[in-house]
């Protein structure tokens, strides 16, 4: 059986203290293993990427934006076996992988403007004769830290931006689909990036918690569940890192009694149940606004789900796949009867689908519950599941308290033909990424991603702008030149 290894100082490692398998979720067998990476296998990887900063980091900027130029291109030109290979272990149909490996190479695109983005401020004459100026350096060996549900986007949110500051990058993917990541790295090497610069190690806790504990490696960044992303963030600030901790989700529409209601249940299929649900940004609870929206919205919901298709990835015909492992899908489930348990109504009930041929994968159908209340179980939590829920609410004010009493605050999104509701709802909404008719306002790749409240921990957002102040530290230098007009004698006063 193929055993998935690390990459380290521009080599395959497949060094292992544990194997773990990895399944294909469609058909529900271990389709290879990865190697678990112990701690002494980690700090090598660590002092490969030591090793290889001094030279990195004194590299011209636009050298190591000419790499990623190419990288760019090689992601392109593998793009089928990047997409197939997601499918393979994630799960996620070939049309969905595809947006996503487009969305990751976005940010190699803007990480190639590593020239411009890193050429600093200059201010002559600050102070008689006196020149100052920011410069924007790197910080030395970076760590990612990244979850199962985007192999390969979410990689890419971090190592090109990093690399092109001048650091040197150990990423440690999601043991439940490693393959994607240490191909995308390797990759990096046939564009000619230097050994150590880009090193991946598999593995679980052991490898996160020698990345957060040794003193070389000088920032983190995170994205998984909310209570990983607080240890993450606390354990990694302890040990004196800088750190950006990215965490769950609980992502609400309001769905105002004025909304184009065909727009928003073809837009609310998409968001709740595309990539089965297992999307930071997925819109996993509707709050409709009035009676009759409520009405409408579950009549044509229930309609319009009849006609989804669940499946395996290769078949692009399908709307979704299975979600990622079957203890997942019995956590789905039991959210599912929970809710039920609760008082909900389960409208279309997804827990039993049929999936012919693919009896054994971990399948969860789409489905939709009616009358949830704000007390459940399967509110309060995130589900990662293709399960949408409905809260009825009186009036818009209402449903906004719902949002902004939530503990999450990563994405929402208000469906309306009000502009001026829209306004004030964006104004005052407690959420970090808000969308006006658009369901998954996933920032593009100049701008910056990240949530509100428990769904990030730390201060910078990730990739785009925010990207560039995370990876690298600000000095400022002030400068003179003694000369004949300029020279001063002594003084004891605060210049100024
Ligand atoms: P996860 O938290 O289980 O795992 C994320 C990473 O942390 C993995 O690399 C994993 O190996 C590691 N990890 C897991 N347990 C650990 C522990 N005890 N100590 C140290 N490291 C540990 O998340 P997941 O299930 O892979 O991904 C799904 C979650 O990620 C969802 O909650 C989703 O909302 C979130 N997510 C958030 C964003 C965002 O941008 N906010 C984006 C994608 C996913």
């Amino acid at each position: 059986m193929d055993i998935v290894g690390h990459l380290i100082n521009g080599k395959i490692d497949a060094s292992a203290s544990r194997l773990q398998d990895v399944y294909n979720p469609a058909t529900g067998t271990v389709s290879k293993q990865v190697a678990i990476a112990s701690k002494a296998t980690v700090e090598e990887a660590i002092a490969c990427a030591q090793a290889a900063y001094p030279e990195w980091r004194n590299t011209p900027a636009i050298k190591r934006a000419r790499i990623l130029f190419k990288y760019k291109e090689l992601l392109e030109r593998h793009a089928d076996k990047i997409t197939a290979m997601i499918g393979a272990e994630h799960g996620k149909i070939c049309h969905d992988a595809a947006g996503e490996l487009q969305r990751g190479i976005e940010n190699v695109e803007y990480a190639c403007g590593a020239p411009e983005l890193l050429k600093g401020e200059f201010s002559k004459n600050a102070g008689p004769a006196i020149d100052s100026w920011s410069e924007f350096q790197p910080l030395g060996v970076v760590a990612g830290i990244t979850p199962f549900n985007f192999p390969a986007m979410v990689p890419l949110w971090m190592f090109p931006m990093a690399i092109a500051c001048g650091n040197t990058f150990v990423l440690k993917p999601s043991e439940r689909d490693p393959s994607t990541a240490l191909f995308i790295a390797e990759l990096l090497q046939e564009a000619g990036l230097p050994n150590g610069v880009m090193n991946v190690v598999n593995g679980d806790k052991e490898a996160v918690d020698t990345l957060l504990t040794d003193k070389r490696v000088k920032a983190v960044s995170f994205v998984g569940s909310t209570p990983i992303a607080e240890y993450i963030y606390t354990t990694a600030s302890a040990n004196g890192k800088r750190c950006q901790a990215l965490g769950g989700a609980k992502n609400h529409a309001i769905v105002m009694p004025d909304a184009d209601m065909e727009n928003t249940v073809n837009q609310l299929l998409g968001a709740a149940f595309g990539s089965s649900g297992e999307r930071c940004m997925a819109l996993s609870v509707a709050v409709t606004v009035g009676k009759e929206a409520g009405d409408k919205l579950i009549a044509q919901m229930r309609e319009a789900m009849d006609t989804l298709k669940v499946g395996e990835c290769s078949d692009a015909s399908n709307d979704f796949g299975p979600v990622i492992t079957k203890e997942h899908k019995e956590k789905v489930v039991g959210f599912i009867n929970s809710a039920e348990a609760q008082g909900a109504t389960v409208v279309v009930d997804g827990r039993n689908p049929q999936v012919a041929g693919y009896e054994n994968g971990f399948f969860v159908g789409a489905t939709l519950i009616d009358n949830v209340t704000k007390d459940m179980d399967s509110y309060q939590q995130e589900i990662f599941g293709p399960v949408l829920q409905v809260i009825r609410a009186e009036t818009m004010e209402e449903a906004m308290q719902l949002i902004n009493d939530h503990e999450y605050g990563n994405g929402t999104c208000i469906f309306t033909r009000d502009g001026e509701a829209a306004r004030y709802f964006s104004d005052h909404i407690e959420v970090g990424m808000v969308g006006i008719n658009v369901p998954l306002p996933v920032p593009v790749a100049y701008h910056s991603f990240g949530g509100w409240k428990r769904s990030l921990f730390g201060d910078l957002h990730a990739y785009g702008p925010d990207a560039v102040r995370f990876y690298t530290k600000r000095k400022t230098i002030t400068q003179r030149w003694p000369s004949a007009g300029v020279r001063e004698g002594k003084s004891f006063a605060f210049p100024s």
